[in-house]
Formats: structure tokens, sequence, C-alpha cells
């Protein structure tokens, strides 16, 4: 989603501020599809992000690459950079000529002191913009299915802040307002909960109100607890709700029964790690994201250029091939780059017939105008021999191939028993990163992953050497193979996939872990 973001050149929608400014940006509550279109243009134009814990990191990626970012995190009780410290952040980056994108969590005016920064700005004559986010009431009532208001139960509302400011010496709640209000959401304060409730309930308040807890709100690991207000805060605390949580008091509570939609998906309270390239892991972890998982992406491979040499001399000869088979969409970036260096379009390759393994291959084939001659209904490299056999008579046939360094021989063994005259490439190498990332190792060791998905042998293999001593750990974990090929490899370790894509493609492998949960 970032990337076609990023691709737009947004300066004729939304020119950037002048140099030396601020926009004051609500990230929203926590799913970063949330953001504001202007908040997230904002971010892409920025010299600077500045942001805080409540702020999804994923919004960093928006940034130019070379945009600074500057954590200023507030957590309950520890304030990394107290306010004060902050307003002058922000006056002296201003100051220094920067395009300043200050990131707060939810709406920048709610709760946020989005006021006061914007306030100091102002004082130090420096220009500033103020960009409205979803507010994380708005994200709870929305992702756990709790209208605001109901004309059925309630046309009144009050956002109240149970923290407040702890040096006043009186509560400023006025409870005998707020238990007349048919709809009252309870930002922090998830500590003083109990002591809010009762004020609530001496104050007049029905203790049989119907009342709700929600915690990580729009985030995959959303958590709500719904009960009366009289329970609220025991129950809260039993279930071990965390935050940043808040509480929605009124009869609307009894409606997510029907319309909450978030927690009903099928993958939600799923963990399910990518292992594929960072590069190629959109596409998957978009799909289980949507489905309501939470997505690791942990990549157990690297890609790196191939062998540029050979690269060269074949297209130099491209002229004497009959056949190009391409076996990866990495394949065809890797061709379409050295045709590129090559000074060559679509049209060098007019005369060459084209096998593609798999439709994702075919796929990015014809992107570049070029149309897969042979593409065979099951996408391992025997089927692809198979259908080649049938669709020509290979004996004398100069063949290309543009696949990975470890690619396995059994394609080319093929072509050349049949006569063909075979030029392999490596068109990229395969590596193994230096380690895994932190959040997998320590999801594994809280037994927290429920799949780990696999595209190919060597996510698999690559995955088990990284994990080295802890591979027992993948004994407890639901593991979703590509194909029959990856499915062997990870028999010959021992263990056996729980689901196996058919057809070998990527939403094929989501379709079969959605199955199998819907099943269990
Ligand atoms: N400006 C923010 C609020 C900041 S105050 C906004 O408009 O949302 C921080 C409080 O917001 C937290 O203590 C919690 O009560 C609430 N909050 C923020 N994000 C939340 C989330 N994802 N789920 C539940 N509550 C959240």
């Amino acid at each position: 989603m970032f990337e076609i973001l990023r691709s737009i050149d947004w300066s004729d929608h939304l020119p950037a501020m002048p140099a030396g400014s601020v926009a004051l940006v609500g990230a929203g509550p926590g799913d970063p599809s949330l953001i504001s279109l202007r908040g997230a243009i904002r971010i892409l134009q920025a010299d600077t992000i500045v942001y805080d814990a409540l702020a999804n990191e994923a919004l960093l990626r928006l940034g130019a690459p070379q945009a600074e970012r500057i954590y200023v995190g507030k957590r309950a009780g520890v304030h990394k950079m107290g306010q004060e410290q902050i307003n002058d952040l922000l006056v002296d980056l201003a100051k220094t000529g920067k395009r300043v994108a200050r990131l707060k969590g939810g709406d920048p005016l709610i709760f946020g002191r989005g006021s006061e920064e914007a306030e100091r700005l102002r004082q130090a004559g420096l220009p500033f913009e103020i960009v409205p986010g979803i507010t994380a009431a708005a994200g709870a009532a929305a992702y756990a299915g709790i209208p605001l208001t109901d004309r059925r139960f309630t046309s009144t509302l009050a956002f109240v802040t149970g923290h407040e400011d702890p040096t006043k010496e009186e509560s400023a709640i006025d409870y005998a307002a707020l238990a007349r209000l048919g709809s009252i959401v309870l930002y922090m304060g998830l500590r003083t909960l109990g002591g809010h409730a009762a004020a609530l309930i001496r104050a007049g308040m029905d203790p049989a109100t119907p009342a709700a807890v929600v915690s990580r709100a729009t985030l995959p690991r959303q958590k709500a607890v719904t009960c009366t207000l009289v329970e609220i805060a025991g129950r809260a605390e039993a279930a071990g709700i965390e935050a940043p949580a808040l509480t929605l008091i009124g009869g609307a509570v009894s409606l997510r029964e029907q319309i909450n939609w978030f927690e009903r998906l099928p993958l939600f309270g799923r963990t399910v790690v990518v292992t594929r390239t960072r590069h190629q892991a959109s596409e998957l972890a978009a799909q289980l994201t949507a489905l309501g998982a939470e997505v690791i992406e942990a990549p157990t491979i690297d890609l790196a250029p191939g062998d540029e040499a050979a690269i060269d001399e074949a297209l130099s000869d491209l002229r004497s091939y009959q056949w190009l088979i391409v076996t990866s969409v990495n394949g065809v970036a890797a061709l379409v780059e050295a045709m590129r260096r090559h000074g060559l379009d679509a049209r060098a390759l007019g005369h060459v017939r084209i096998g593609a393994i798999g439709s994702a291959t075919a796929d990015a084939l014809r992107q570049h105008f070029l149309k897969a001659d042979v593409v065979p209904e099951s996408f391992t490299a025997e089927d692809l021999a198979e259908a080649l056999r049938r669709a020509d008579d290979f004996c004398g046939r100069k063949v290309l191939l543009f696949r990975a360094d470890i690619a396995r021989p059994a394609l080319t063994d093929t072509l050349r028993s049949l006569g063909a005259e075979c030029t392999e490439c490596s068109a990229y190498r395969i590596l193994k990163p230096a380690a895994l990332p932190q959040e997998l190792l320590e999801a594994l060791q809280a037994g927290r992953v429920d799949w780990i998905t696999f595209t190919s042998s060597s996510t698999f293999q690559n995955l088990r050497e990284l994990l080295g001593d802890d591979e027992k750990q993948l004994r407890d974990v639901k593991l979703a193979s590509i194909g029959p090929i990856t499915s062997q490899t990870i028999r010959t370790a021992g263990l056996e996939p729980t689901v196996e894509a058919s057809p070998y493609t990527v939403d094929a492998l989501v379709r079969a872990i959605v199955e199998y949960e819907k099943g269990a």
C-alpha cells in the first residue's frame, strides 16, 4: 500500500509545506491504513518525522529513506522526553529549515497536547498545520462494533480522560453531569477505572449499564471485555487487559454482539510468519493482515544479483535462442534489468518462445509486454518440463534458462534428455540473511506463533539453519507450504506441512490457511 503512495508525485495535488514548517499529523488509532491521506502525504514529504509510542511505526516506512526519524515516545509514567522538550525540538527543527511531520497517536487535538505544540510554534512565528486523525474512541468503536452514538440508545457523547493532570488537587470530572449522558468514552486511566466506575454509579448511573474495555483497538491483537459498569474494572483486570485501552460506557455497547466484524475475520487472533524477502512479502502480508492476522515479517532469504557475465553473454547472443524459460518473478526482474542494461526492449525477444513457471511469473512478464507461450497448470519444474515437451520438439533447440543459482536440475535435465541445448543463467542468487528478526524469536519463545508460511524450499531450509538449536520450536507451529517441492523439503527435515497450496500460488496458500482455520 505504501509503495503505491510513494510512487505518486503528490506535489500536484498537495504541494509540500514550506521549508521550516511543521505538520501536526494525527496518525490514527493503530492500524496504519487508518491515517488520513493528507497525513500520509505529509510524512512522505517530510525531512524529519517526530513520533511517539502510539503512532504505528509502520507509518515511518512511508517517509523518504533519508528522512530523519526522531522518537519522543511517552509510555504510562515514563516520559522519554518532556512536553517542553518536544515543543523546543519542533521549534529547533523548523528553525533550521526542516519540513517536520509530527506524528501523534489518534487525533492531535484529543488528549494529545497538540494544541500546546501548535501554540509554541505560533509563538515562535513558525508556520504549521494540523491534520486530524481518527481518534482512539472512533477506532475502537468501529473495530469492536460499539457505536459511539445510536438513536435507539443515545444522542449524547462525552470523551473523558481518566488520567487527568496528576498535579490537580480535586477531580475536574463532573460525574453527576456524565451520569446523565448516554455514551461515555474514558481514555487512559486503566488503573483508575474502578474509581471512575464507582463515582459514576454514586452519581446515579445504573450499575447495570453496559460497558466495554477495548485494548489495542484496530490492531491485530485487539482485545475487548464487555460486561456491566459495576463489573468492568474487575473483569478488565482479570482478563489481563493492557494499555493502550479505553472504556466505552452506554447502552450501545450491547450492539457489539451484532456488528463486531473485525474480531470475526477468519484469521483474527492468529500470528502468521512470512519468510519471503521483504521486497516480496508485501502481497502475502497484506492478504493475511486483511483477514485479521498479525503478521511477522521474517525474511529467511535475501536476493543478490546473479552471474552478470553469464547474463551479458546470453543477452548478446539472444538471436540464437528459440526458447526462453523464466522460473520465477525474481527471474523476470533480473531479465528486465539485464535487458535495460543492454539497451534492449521486448522486441529483442520477438522471435523466442517463452515458458514460465507459475501464473505470477507469467503476470510479471506481461507487465513488460511479454506473453508466456507455456505456463503449466501446476507450478513445479517437472510440470513445466512436461508442458514444454508437449509444446515443441526440443531436439536441437537452443534454450536459455533464467533462474536462481540454486535451482534444481530437474527442468534442465529433462530438456537435455529431449535433445535441447540448454544455457543456464544464474539470474539471481539466494542468500541466507545473518539473523532472524528479534520479533520472531520472541514470538516463538512465547509460543505466540500459529503459522509459518514457506513460499520456496530455501525459505524453509534457511529458517531451520537460522534457528539452529531452537529448531524444535517449529514442532509446535503449523507450517503452510506453497507446493509439493517445498512440502518435500519440509518432510525431509522430519516435519509435516499442515497445509499445502493448490495451485501453488500465494492466493491459494492464504486460502488453504483460512480453510484449515475454519475447520479447526
Ligand atoms: N490523541 C489520542 C489519545 C492520546 S491519549 C487519540 O486521539 O486517540 C492515550 C490514550 O488513548 C490511551 O491511554 C488509550 O486510552 C487511548 N488509546 C490510544 N490508542 C488506543 C488503542 N489503539 N486502543 C485503545 N485505546 C487507545
